[in-house]
């Protein structure tokens, strides 16, 4: 579901892009040389198509300790992100920094991993939890047995989702 959210708008943006004279591989070293030029989903997809001379993973996405890896999601950071109508301001920001992290998993922690994951859910309806929320979920996943840890914060996004869509802008 994370990869679909880039790769729908990579290909929308290909076909803008003589999509049978350009290879995608240029597009997407175009693309990266003007990172702040760009949506994030696009240049998140572009990483995905160059592979990193360091560590021979997809670009940004390597293993920790893999500078060039490192540097390149660093970069990630100045695309455009634009909040999408009817969302929190901010959500935007708060999606995408989840997404990245999710399709990171090497470089995260496992209960951090597992936070961004069941959070996303939430914010990709438009809503964005409060301080108090995100520290509850993420207290509970901390101190909750291993084995009980993926339900209760299930759980506890759940009620979120719930209250967000009783309460939420529209
Ligand atoms: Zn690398």
């Amino acid at each position: 579901m994370v990869d679909r959210i880039i790769e729908d708008e990579w290909s929308a943006f290909r076909q803008t892009w003589h999509p049978d004279e350009v290879p995608e591989s240029t597009l997407a070293e175009l693309v990266l040389a003007e990172p702040d030029r760009h949506d994030w989903r696009i240049v998140d997809a572009a990483y995905d198509r160059l592979t990193c001379e360091e560590c021979g993973e997809r670009l940004s996405r390597g293993p920790v300790g893999c500078s060039a890896c490192d540097l390149a999601h660093g970069f990630r950071y100045a695309a455009i992100e634009t909040d999408r109508p009817g969302a929190q301001p901010g959500n935007e920001h708060a999606v995408r920094v989840n997404i990245s992290v999710v399709r990171r998993p090497r470089v995260t922690s496992e209960s951090e991993l597992l936070a961004r994951r069941l959070v996303l859910p939430l914010l990709l309806i438009g809503s964005l939890p409060t301080t108090e929320q995100a520290q509850r979920v993420s207290t509970l996943i901390k101190k909750a047995p291993a084995a009980k840890r993926a339900r209760l914060a299930e759980q506890a996004v759940a009620d979120w989702i719930g209250q967000a869509q009783a309460s939420g802008p529209g």
